[in-house]
């Protein structure tokens, strides 16, 4: 019975090639190129097909251009929810100050609603950039949730890989980007939702969820890299995971990406990243598996949904409660 199952959430960043062009520091991405028109109806499908709502979490600056408002709207059409995912999808937003957090956010919001009709109510930082700052100005902006957090160790490692791979990259702007993909700390991080309580205002945070204990990503772009070299340890790794997830009470919160659902003739410009040799249709054939897998045994919902779930439990603190008189 489905009530009887634990809850998951699903959540898709809509990253377009251009901000992926940008971080790399790659020249081309001022044009803001996009593969919405193709990513979003694809998407679309395989999510009825799975009759699955999940989050998307919109870029502000694809929502602002005429060209991708087409593909944008068909997004709420069909029953998802909308996120936000900053306006100018900078990596280095935690050393964005409040003034700029707050034009960044005033910008994203206006350009998200008026593509899709949508006020978002959940944030994740672009490349899981967070700040105190940012969870400052998502509270008074009155946001429900945010899901900037990504538990894992092996962040510097991952960017390390990224700077070998990016040897056009000046140091001004690996500067900017020295904590890509998080630092060693983030990996102390719970893997719970857990509330927060931002100068007295609730903030939900639900992180993305990486392997108990270990703590490494499983989210799908990690299981279809897994699956180039082995099918057969992706589903071992996988299905390992979403055991530990039950075992130690945690709700996966999983993860997506665009180019989960692409191959290298789709975007030539990002033919170098993981999984990118491997067809589109294939991808989505494991993807329609991975993501059945997780649906069979947990009642897979929106992450807005999940944050309100988790927040019913979750216990306010009081004046008088010991965690709050330190
Ligand atoms: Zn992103």
């Amino acid at each position: 019975m489905n009530s009887a199952k634990p809850i998951a959430s699903l959540s898709l960043d809509l990253d377009n090639k251009w901000s992926y062009m940008k971080t790399h520091g790659d020249s081309g991405w001022e044009t803001f190129p996009t593969y919405l028109e193709t990513v979003v109806p694809r998407s679309l499908a395989f999510f009825k097909e799975q009759d699955l709502a999940i989050t998307y979490f919109i870029v502000g600056q694809d929502a602002a251009l005429e060209k991708n408002r087409e593909a944008l709207a068909q997004i709420p059409a069909a029953g998802h929810e909308i996120g936000n995912h900053s306006f100018n999808h900078e990596p280095w937003l935690h050393l964005y100050s409040k003034e700029q957090l707050t034009e960044e956010f005033d910008k994203a919001e206006a350009a998200i609603e008026s593509a899709t009709g949508r006020q978002p109510i959940g944030f994740r930082g672009p490349g899981f950039s967070l700040s105190a700052t940012v969870e400052e100005v998502l509270a008074e902006r009155g946001y429900k949730y945010d899901c900037s957090k990504f538990p894992t160790y092996i962040g510097p490692l991952a960017r390390a890989y990224y700077f070998l791979r990016s040897p056009k990259m000046s140091q001004e702007e690996r500067e900017k980007r020295k904590k890509l993909f998080g630092t060693f700390g983030d990996g102390f991080v719970t893997l719970k939702a857990h509330e927060l309580n931002v100068n007295g205002r609730k903030l939900m945070e639900i992180p993305v969820t990486t392997f108990p204990g270990v703590k490494t990503p499983i989210h799908f772009s990690y299981l279809l890299y897994l699956a180039c070299f082995s099918e057969t340890s992706a589903w071992l790794y996988f299905n390992a995971a979403l055991r530990f997830c039950k075992l130690a009470g945690v709700e996966p919160s999983m993860l997506l990406h665009p180019l989960d659902f692409l191959d290298g003739g789709d975007a030539r410009e990002l033919e170098f990243f993981p999984a990118m040799n491997m067809d589109h249709k294939k991808k989505i054939e494991l993807l329609n598996e991975f993501v059945g897998r997780l649906t069979r045994d947990f009642e897979t919902v929106k992450l807005g949904e999940h944050a309100e779930i988790a927040g019913k439990r979750s216990r306010p603190l009081t004046s008088t409660d010991p965690a709050a008189v330190q």
